[in-house]
């Protein structure tokens, strides 16, 4: 249409999740018409995040800090360690407001059907937290899923001889549910009743 830039631009706009070939060649349009107000601020936004953004030695969350913002709030309860899939998960946990405590990412669930084992999950620094004795409870906070079940009960037989009560987030997540598609009063009523796990 206009070039191989334009081209560029969108094709790897359209990668984008919730992008396809028609909402990239909006957006790219958009941005093509005013460079100076959205485009350089976006690249230079691009460029810094890539730069500076990194996973979260402790707890896998992603920020320009490490330990992140939130391992190192004060205000937060160090004693409770939610545990989610992903940082999706996280952040919409913390939109809703509902968890005080700090996290813990694993960056996925076991799954025997994706060859997803232990060793390719944030799993060793988790353990290695709970077994200092600073937390006292371990909240699991993973999707209902047949994996994400399977990786609550195996997370269980591991985190309870290490001294911690174990609890799960209960009723509110749907059968093969997300958590980050979750309402955030949803959200809030599944954590509140959390159960032993
Ligand atoms: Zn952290």
């Amino acid at each position: 249409m206009g070039g191989p830039e334009i081209d560029r631009l969108i094709g790897l706009l359209a990668k984008l999740p919730g992008m396809g070939p028609r909402s990239a060649r909006r957006a790219a349009l958009k941005m093509l018409q005013q460079p100076e107000a959205r485009m350089l601020p976006l690249a230079s936004a691009l460029a810094e995040a890539a730069r500076t953004v990194k996973p979260c030695g402790q707890c896998g969350n992603l920020d320009s800090r490490d330990p992140c913002s939130i391992c190192t709030d004060p205000r937060r309860d160090r004693a409770v360690v939610c545990v989610v899939e992903s940082v999706g998960d996280l952040w919409a946990l913390e939109r809703a407001s509902v968890h005080q405590g700090l996290y813990h990412v694993l960056g996925g669930t076991l799954s025997a059907l994706s060859g997803v084992g232990p060793e390719d999950l944030n799993v060793a620094p988790l353990l290695a937290r709970i077994a200092e004795g600073e937390v006292t409870e371990v909240i699991l906070a993973l999707g209902a899923t047949v994996d994400g079940a399977t990786t609550a009960h195996w997370l269980t037989d591991r985190l309870k001889p290490l001294g911690a009560t174990v609890t799960r987030v209960a009723q509110g997540v749907p059968i093969g549910g997300a958590l980050d598609v979750l309402d955030d009063g949803t959200l809030a009523a599944a954590l509140r009743a959390r159960r032993p796990s």
